[in-house]
C-alpha cells in the first residue's frame, strides 16, 4: 500500500478495504523493528505463563499492542499489567458481568446522568457522549447504586470491545480501536463534579489500567471557566499521553465548529450542532453499525446478543 506500510516491521491486519487507511506508529502495519521483537517477546513470555492458551481471548497481536503501547513498548511493564489485568477480570467477575448482568434502570439512569454510544465519527470510531451537567445525584441514586453503575460502565466497555468496534472497523474497512468520547459539561458545577468524584475516579482507573488505548479522542465541551480548577485534579489521574489527545472547548460557537471537522453533521445529535434526531432520542437509541435496526448503508452492523 503506502510508503509508511511497506516500511513497517509488520503486516497489515487482512481484510482491510479502506485505500486511504494509515495505521498509527506502534500499531499493526506500521511497528519499527524493536516493536516487533517486543511484540514477538511479550507473546512468548505470557504463553510461558500459561496465558494466552489457544482459544482464550485477549491473545490477538491487536490486544497485546494495546497494553505495550501503554507502557512504551516496555515488555516487563506491559506484562505486569497484562497479568494484573487478567487477575483483576477475575476478582471482578467480568466474564459474568457479560454473560449474566442487567441494568434494566437504564433508561432512567440515562435522564440523570446520560451517558450513551452514538453513532460513529469520520475515521469510523463510535461515539461516546456523557453528560455530566445534567446528573440529578438525588434522582441517580434512588435508581441506582455507583456498584452497580461500575458494572455497568464495564459491560459497555466490554461490548465496546466485543461488539462495537468490529462493527465499527467491518464498515469503516480498516481496523477501528479506539472511541471518539464527548464530555458535554453544559450547567456542570464543581459540586455535580465532588459528588460523582468517586465514580469518575473509579471509571477513570478502570479506562487506564485494564482498556489502555481506547480513546483516540476526547472533547470536552461547554467547558465553564472554573473547570480548569477541576481539569488541575483529573490531570493528576492521567498520563501525559492521554492529556494530549484531550481538546477542552467552551460554549456551541467554538465547539460545533471543532466536533463537526470530526463527525459528520448525520452523525451528531442535533442538540450538538448536527442534525441527526434519532426516534425516541439519540441517547436511547444505541444507533451505530454495531445495531442492525440502525439505518445506516454500511455493512457490518452485526448485533450480537445483548
Ligand atoms: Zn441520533
Amino acid at each position: 500500500m503506502s510508503s509508511t506500510v511497506a516500511a513497517s516491521a509488520s503486516a497489515l491486519p487482512e481484510g482491510i478495504t479502506d485505500a486511504n487507511y494509515k495505521p498509527n506508529p506502534g500499531q499493526l502495519g506500521n511497528l519499527t523493528m524493536i516493536q516487533q521483537h517486543a511484540l514477538e517477546k511479550f507473546r512468548k513470555e505470557l504463553e510461558a505463563e500459561g496465558y494466552l492458551a489457544e482459544g482464550e481471548p485477549r491473545r490477538d497481536d491487536a490486544t497485546l499492542l494495546r497494553f505495550l503501547r501503554a507502557r512504551k513498548f516496555d515488555v516487563p511493564k506491559a506484562k505486569e499489567m497484562f497479568i494484573n489485568n487478567e487477575k483483576w477480570r477475575k476478582e471482578f467477575d467480568v466474564e459474568d458481568i457479560v454473560k449474566n448482568f442487567q441494568f434494566p434502570e437504564r433508561a432512567t439512569v440515562n435522564k440523570y446522568y446520560p451517558q450513551y454510544y452514538h453513532k460513529h465519527d469520520k475515521d469510523g470510531r463510535p461515539i461516546y457522549i456523557e453528560r455530566l451537567g445534567m446528573l440529578d445525584l438525588k434522582a441517580l441514586r434512588a435508581a441506582t447504586t455507583t456498584d452497580r453503575q461500575i458494572k455497568h460502565f464495564v459491560l459497555e466497555y466490554e461490548r465496546f470491545l466485543d461488539e462495537r468496534l468490529p462493527a465499527c472497523s467491518a464498515a469503516a474497512g480498516h481496523p477501528v480501536e479506539t472511541s471518539c468520547t464527548i464530555l458535554d459539561l453544559h450547567n456542570a458545577s464543581i459540586s455535580s463534579f465532588w459528588q460523582v468524584k468517586d465514580y469518575v475516579q473509579r471509571c477513570t482507573d478502570i479506562t487506564q489500567n485494564r482498556y489502555p488505548e481506547c480513546m483516540g479522542k476526547f472533547y470536552i465541551i461547554n467547558s465553564p471557566y472554573m473547570f480548569r480548577t477541576v481539569w488541575s485534579v483529573v490531570k493528576g489521574w492521567l498520563d501525559p499521553v492521554t492529556v494530549a489527545k484531550i481538546n477542552i472547548l467552551g460554549g456551541p460557537n467554538e465547539y460545533q465548529k471543532v466536533l463537526l471537522e470530526q463527525i459528520s453533521p448525520d452523525c451528531l445529535p442535533k442538540e450538538f450542532g448536527g442534525v441527526c434526531e434519532c426516534p425516541g432520542g439519540c441517547s436511547n437509541s444505541d444507533a451505530g453499525p454495531w445495531n442492525k435496526g440502525t439505518v445506516e448503508t454500511e455493512s457490518g452492523g452485526q448485533v450480537l446478543s445483548a
